[in-house]
Formats: structure tokens, C-alpha cells, sequence
């Protein structure tokens, strides 16, 4: 039976074990037995498919990439114990020493970390390009470029990325399009119907959605998948298999989990588009993003991240922080809780001022990560820490 992507994320599911068992068990177990030496052979050689040791596969571990790759529709995919894990794991497979990275400027603080401190030291180099130019992204490319590398929507800018066109670029360059696709999820966005040969998440945000475990997944081509396996089955950063559990459990409700986030988060959108303290409001699914056309046609509907720039600036920013009561103050996106962060002085406070510029976080911005309380509620507090 063809099914839609709802009942994918509940159906997808393990064997039954002889209990008969209506919910996947856990299998905490490092690992597994084998009935006698030729079935110890066959299963070392791979002529047979199935669990040996969980640094290198989990039932639990193994229902979770399969409910994601029919969410993404992807061939095959590796789970990781970090978001960090999975894209550390998909670079070091597929870079070698003296290749070439074009990226996004707009990426993820750890990645950006990653690109700039560790590949230097394996001669390899990245060069960034801007969310709303491009067509540089053409000229940009070298001898020895390996990737294009983005995250759509941005973090914290909230800008979106014509995956199609990249998707384009890439393929005409014989390059890979990696797509970190962890702020849009399975549900409002599939970059392989883009052209992404490889889409990481960090499951840790909006895959578990409340706030409780770390996780990542790489899936894509079963060809790439299978190099991406051996690197990350001989390199340590796997799973666990109780948090593989609690996220292919949060899965099943990912779609009504997000239709909320989305929800609230426009209307908190519009309201603060019309609030007198408010500079500037991006959310992607606002007719005033500059890419809403291009997010609607990419996007399911426009995530759950808001931001938004207060008028007096760095000190308005922070005493908002201050002043906000019920919302979390937390670095932390896609919780159940509602989160608010000052970019400047926090998650990209590394960065200099004009790199932060770049990147579209100035000292009055505030992200938002809207949660699964009461909207109304969600307003009161906000509307209370305006005033202040
Ligand atoms: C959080 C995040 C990561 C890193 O994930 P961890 O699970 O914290 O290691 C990578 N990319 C994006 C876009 C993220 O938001």
C-alpha cells in the first residue's frame, strides 16, 4: 500500500518480535549472537544482513533510518549520536586533503567552527557565498571543489536558499549538494526532490521535538550511503539505541508537532510585523520575506523559527531577554517549549561585527523558536517584555 507521509512516520516499524508487541521495544543491547560459525561467516562477509554489534547497527537504530528516509524519500541513510556527528561523519567521507567547499554563509555555528579551525589543518579549504547572490555561486567553483553545502531556512536570519537552482549547479559540476535540512524537517521541505544528493538533520531539534536527546542522520544515494557507513561504523559516533527509540517515537507525531510550530508561528509572526517596537519581522511564509515566493514553492509551510529586530537596538535586545517570563532563555531551536535567543551576544557572538552583518544579525535581533504552548499566551509574554 502506498501511504502518505503521516502514516510513514507511525507505520514504519521493526519486526514484531514472538510477543507480538503493538509499540517498538527497546533493544539495549551492545551486541548480538549467532547460531554457529557459518552463520558467525556469512554475517562478518555481509552475505548476510543483520545485526552484529550496535557501534555498526541497532534494530532500533535501523527503524529510525528507515522512517526517515521514507519521510525524505532517500535510498538509505546513518544515524549519528549528534547532528555535529552526522556532518563531521558526510565531510570527512567524501572531502579529501587539497579539495575545495563552497558553502552557505549562513550555516550553523559548529559547522562554521568546523570549516574554519579543523579543515585548514587537512588543506582543505572553504569558500562561502551569500543566500541572495547565487550566481556567483557558478564562478566560485574551482578545480578542486568537492561540495555546495547549505542550510534553508538560514540560522538565525530565517533567509531561504533556492535548493532547485543549486540542485542545478551542482549536478552540471559533477558536484555533491549537501543540504542540512534540520530547520525546515522531513515534513515542510525534501531537498532530494531538489537535486541534494545527501540531506543531514540534527534530530536533536524538531525530529524529537521536546527537548530531550541529541541525535543526527545523514541519508541520501544508497552508493554514497554505503561509504558514509563504513567511515561511521569504524569511527565510534553511532547512536544510541534508546535515543534512536525516543526519535523514531517522536516521529510519529512530527507532522502535527510541526502543522502547530508553523501555526503559532506565523501568526506571532504578523503580529509582531505590526507591533510599533518592531523594526523588521522574517518568517517565510510572511509576503514581506523577500524569498516568500521561493519558500512557498520549496516549502511545505515556514518552520517554527521567527526573527525579528527591536528598535533600540543591542540594549533593547537584551533587556527583552530579561524582561521575557513564560519563554525559555535557552541557545536550544524546535522544543515543545518556546525558546528566545539574542544572537549577538550569544550563539554568534564569535563572530566580528561585520561578520555577523553578513550573516543578517544585528544587535536588536531576536530569534524565536516557536513552541507548542498556547499562542496566546506565547503573545501575553512577548507583548509584556515589549513594553519594557
Ligand atoms: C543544532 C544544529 C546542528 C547540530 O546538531 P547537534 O545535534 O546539536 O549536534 C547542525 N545544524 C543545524 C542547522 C542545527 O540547528
Amino acid at each position: 500500500m502506498k501511504t502518505k507521509f503521516e502514516t510513514k512516520a507511525i507505520r514504519t516499524q521493526m519486526e514484531r518480535s514472538s510477543f507480538q508487541e503493538h509499540s517498538t521495544p527497546l533493544h539495549l543491547t551492545s551486541s548480538f549472537v549467532f547460531e554457529d560459525a557459518e552463520d558467525m561467516r556469512a554475517s562478518f562477509t555481509e552475505e548476510k544482513q543483520r545485526n552484529i554489534y550496535s557501534r555498526f547497527s541497532n534494530p532500533n537504530t535501523s527503524e529510525f533510518i528507515q522512517k526517515v528516509c521514507e519521510m525524505e524519500g532517500a535510498e538509505d541513510g546513518v544515524a549519528f549520536a549528534s547532528g555535529m556527528g552526522a556532518v563531521f561523519g558526510t565531510f570527512a567521507t567524501f572531502l579529501e586533503a587539497g579539495d575545495h567547499v563552497l558553502s552557505a554563509r549562513a550555516i550553523f555555528g559548529s559547522t562554521h567552527t568546523l570549516f574554519t579551525n579543523y579543515f585548514p589543518k587537512w588543506n582543505i579549504q572553504t569558500t562561502y557565498f551569500d543566500t541572495d547572490q547565487l550566481d556567483a555561486v557558478e564562478t566560485a567553483i574551482q578545480k578542486n571543489t568537492k561540495c555546495i553545502y547549505v542550510e534553508s531556512p538560514t540560522n538565525p536570519g530565517v533567509e531561504v536558499i533556492d535548493l532547485e537552482k543549486l540542485g542545478r549547479i551542482a549536478k552540471k559540476h559533477k558536484l555533491l549538494f549537501i543540504v542540512d535540512n534540520c530547520f525546515a524537517t522531513p515534513y515542510l521541505q525534501n531537498p532530494i526532490d531538489f537535486g541534494a544528493d545527501l540531506v543531514i538533520h540534527s534530530a536533536t531539534k524538531l525530529m524529537d521535538g521536546q527537548g530531550r536527546v541529541l541525535g543526527g542522520i545523514t541519508v541520501g544515494k544508497k552508493d554514497l550511503i554505503r561509504q558514509l557507513y563504513l567511515f561511521a561504523r569504524n569511527t565510534g559516533a553511532s547512536l544510541s539505541p534508546f535515543n534512536a527509540w525516543i526519535l523514531s517515537k517522536s516521529l510519529e507525531t512530527l507532522a502535527v508537532r510541526v502543522d502547530r510550530h508553523c501555526e503559532s508561528a506565523l501568526e506571532l509572526a504578523k503580529r509582531l510585523e505590526a507591533h510599533p517596537e518592531i523594526k523588521w519581522v522574517k518568517y517565510p511564509f510572511l509576503p514581506s520575506h523577500p524569498q516568500h515566493e521561493l519558500a512557498k514553492k520549496q516549502m511545505k509551510q515556514g518552520g517554527s523559527i521567527v526573527s525579528f529586530e527591536l528598535k533600540g537596538g543591542l540594549k533593547a535586545g537584551k533587556t527583552f531577554i530579561d524582561a521575557i517570563q513564560l519563554c525559555s532563555r535557552s541557545a536550544n531551536l524546535g522544543d515543545s517549549r518556546t525558546i528566545v535567543t539574542h544572537p549577538a551576544s550569544t550563539t554568534h557572538s564569535k563572530l566580528s561585527k561585520e561578520a555577523q552583518l553578513a550573516v543578517g544579525i544585528t544587535g536588536g535581533m531576536i530569534r524565536l523558536s516557536v513552541g507548542l504552548e498556547h499562542v496566546e499566551d506565547l503573545w501575553e509574554d512577548i507583548q509584556n517584555a515589549l513594553k519594557k
